[in-house]
This record gives C-alpha cells, structure tokens and sequence, in this order.
C-alpha cells in the first residue's frame, strides 16, 4: 500500500473504518480576496477505489476547485482531504504540490512539450535508471491509450483528441493510483469522444486505476461515470449512481442539468392534469422530456408552440398561455406549429420548498 510522503500520523483504527480511498469532510474553500463566494462551500463526500467519479455542475460551481482540493493543490480554509487515511499534504507541507499517489491532466495540456516527440514526452517521465524498464514501460503505455503509432511524431503535429490521448499517457505512465482530469473531453472531437471514453474505462477495469474527472456534459459523465457527484454554488447536492441521481434527483437543478427536465409549479403541474401525491408539501416537479407524451387531439386547449432541431432529435414545445412543455421526438416530425395537441406526463420527480 502506498501512502503519502509527508503525512499526519493516522492511528490505524482510522484507516480500518471502511473509510473510502479518498475521505473528504467538511471541505470549504474561499479565495483571498473573494470573501463573499465560498468556491467550495462545506462538502463531504468519498471516492471510491477502482471506480470512476464525475464531478458535474454548472460553470463557477467549484468543481476545478473541489478536484485541486482532493490533488492538494489548494489549501482547504476549513475541513479535511484524507487519501488512505492519511491527511494529504498542500503546498505548506510539500515543495512540488500534488499527492505523490495522483495525478493531474489539466484541461489546456500545459504539462506537454508541443516541439518534443509523443516517445519523448511520455518516456521523460521515468528515470533512467533502468532504460529497459524506460522503454518497455512507455511501449505499453503508448499502447494502452492506442497511440503507438504516434511515438516519433511531434505533439505540435497532433489533433486534440491526441494530444489528450498523450496528456493522459504521460500521466499514467508512472502507474498513479488515482488520475484526475479538468473537462478531459472538451478538445476531443465529438466522433472521437467515445473512443477515449471507452479506453479510460477498459484501464480502469483492468489496472484498478480510480479516475475523478470534472465535466458539464451530461452524456459524458451519465456514460463514463460508476458514481456522480452534482454541484452547485460550492456545495453537493446530489451525489450516487448514475442512473439513481438521473430518475430520483433530489433537486431541480440536477434534474435540468442531467435530463434537461421540464421544472413547473404545483400550479403549471396542475394546468397539465398532474396528480400530486404530497400537495402541501410539494412546491416545484420536474418531468423529464422523455416523460412528455404528445398526441394529436381535436378537442385540446394546447397547442404545439415550437418545433426544435436538435441533430438526433427533435425537441418539441407544447403548451397553452399557462404552461408548456418541451419533450423529446424521435424521427421526422409528425406535427406543426399550431396543431392541437394532448399533452401526457408519465413520470414526474416532486420537490419540497
Ligand atoms: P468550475 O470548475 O465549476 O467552473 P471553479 O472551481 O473554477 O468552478 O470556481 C468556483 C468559484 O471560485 C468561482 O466563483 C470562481 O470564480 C472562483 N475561483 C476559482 N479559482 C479562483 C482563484 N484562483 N481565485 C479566485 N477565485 C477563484
Ligand atoms: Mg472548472
């Protein structure tokens, strides 16, 4: 088990407690001189070994600041980061900031020597005491991110998604046990997106690699990720599986973020006919798009607002001057603007005040 190189003493019933690999508790951050925003505002939460966790939120939510946090990049002002048990130590206590057991891949690739070759920037990682080790190990690294056919090429001469393919070898060819990505995708091209989704999954299912990485795209983190952690103005406010957070959000905003879910008002619920189990109670629903069923009615008060390309889909809005909807259509469109419609709503997520 590797542990940190300047740590706090941990007595060992802390680290047998069923702790997860990484411990955060009670976590705020606040910048000098920006007293009045917490960038990150009183957060606990675990990560767990092996897995891949995203970090999801609208800009500004302080995932960037939660994720140099966990790194030990930035001070926490209050609360603790504990990898293992063991404090992990700032910039106070170590002179190249960053846990020893990490590693980093920053959104702009600035770690990587644009004028050096692919080889060298990888290899330039590992010392030179054993050049066999040197070379085998930067092969299989080159090769586990499927870019050995770029070794002797410049990084300068590559696209995006292959920058970020060495970005990603470079940090993983000292075997971390823990690598953490800014936005990893947003330089890689739509089409080539799933691909390097797909390989960082297959590492960590073979090498046992736990992955943290921040996104804002919720196909990306719904796809890659074993456990999410939703944010909003510095604070957690939904966290678990996938599919758990998507269908039982525990607040509107991560049912707009994750599903671009329709928000309403008990009273805008009630226009469309929804019965609210827990009236009193409830102040806002959300109904997810695909939850929206539309049909063509002769004798209905709502109507079809507007019709929205969305490349896979089309999007429509229906509704009359009191509410609308906007749901989810597969195929050609089967009605215009203007046409009378019925307006169905199978599922909903209710949310107190
Ligand atoms: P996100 O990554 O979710 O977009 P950040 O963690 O970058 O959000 O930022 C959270 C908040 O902290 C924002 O209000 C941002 O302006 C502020 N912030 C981030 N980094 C710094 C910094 N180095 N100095 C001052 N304020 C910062
Ligand atoms: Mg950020």
């Amino acid at each position: 088990m590797k542990t940190a190189s300047s740590c706090q003493f941990v007595p060992q019933d802390v680290q047998q407690h069923g702790l997860p690999l990484i411990h955060v508790q009670d976590v705020s951050c606040v910048f000098e001189g920006k007293e009045d925003v917490k960038a990150v505002d009183n957060v606990s939460t675990g990560i767990e070994e092996n897995k891949i966790t995203a970090i999801i939120g609208a800009s500004g939510s302080g995932k960037s600041t939660l994720l140099k946090l966990i790194y030990g990049l930035i001070e926490p002002s209050t609360g603790e980061v504990r990898y293992r048990g063991w404090l992990v130590p700032t910039r106070k206590d170590k002179l190249i900031p960053g846990h020893d057991a990490m590693k980093m891949v920053s959104q702009s690739f600035d770690d990587l020597n644009l004028y050096a070759k692919v080889w060298d920037n990888v290899a330039s990682q590992l010392s030179n005491i054993n050049l066999t080790y040197k070379k085998e190990k930067t092969e299989e690294t080159l090769q586990k991110l499927q870019i050995s056919h770029l070794a002797q090429k410049r990084v300068a001469d590559l696209s995006g998604g292959e920058r970020q393919r060495v970005a990603i070898s470079r940090a993983l060819v000292n075997d971390p046990e823990v690598l953490l990505m800014d936005e990893p995708f947003n330089q890689v091209d739509a089409a080539f997106r799933d691909a390097l989704q797909h390989d960082i999954k297959q590492i960590v299912a073979e090498t046992g690699l736990t992955v943290i990485l921040v996104s804002h795209d919720p196909a990306e983190v719904l796809a890659m990720a074993d456990r999410l952690i939703v944010m909003k103005d510095g604070q957690i406010i939904d966290q678990g599986e996938p599919k758990q957070v998507y269908f039982h959000p525990q607040h509107a905003y991560t049912a707009q973020l994750l599903a671009k879910s329709n928000i309403l008002s008990k009273e805008e619920a009630e226009v469309l006919g929804v019965t609210l189990e827990n009236k009193t109670e409830t102040a806002q629903i959300a109904v997810h798009q695909e939850d929206v069923s539309l049909n063509k009615s002769d004798n209905s008060s709502f109507r079809i607002l507007d019709i929205k390309f969305r490349g896979m889909h089309y999007e429509y809005i229906a509704g009359n001057d009191d509410v609308s909807v906007r749901a989810v259509h597969f195929g050609k469109p089967n009605m215009a603007i203007g046409d009378s419609v019925d307006i169905q709503i199978g599922r909903h997520i209710s949310f107190k005040a």
